[in-house]
């Protein structure tokens, strides 16, 4: 298992096991969190999810969880970033 230095806690620890939304944010997102501030995220995302009710087959919704998530875990938005 590879290890990585999280934004989240700043400790360099164990990576992502499993899904993290795919595609280029999951690259992103285990490359930026550890496993643990992961499962915390995970745990909030759920409380986010019920306080903004939030309907995740809708686009919208979705998006709004991203950008929470991006918040919780100190990892700014990649746009107008260089690729
Ligand atoms: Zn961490």
């Amino acid at each position: 298992m590879a290890e990585v230095k999280c934004v989240h806690c700043g400790m360099t620890r164990e990576g992502i096991t499993g899904y993290a939304y795919g595609g280029q944010l999951e690259a992103e997102i285990k490359s930026k969190i550890c496993g643990v501030c992961w499962q915390e995220w995970k745990g909030m995302s759920i409380k986010i999810i019920n306080e903004y009710r939030l309907d995740l087959n809708d686009p919208h919704a979705n998006k709004i969880l991203i950008e929470q998530m991006r918040a919780y875990l100190n990892m700014p938005s990649a746009e107008g970033q260089p690729k």
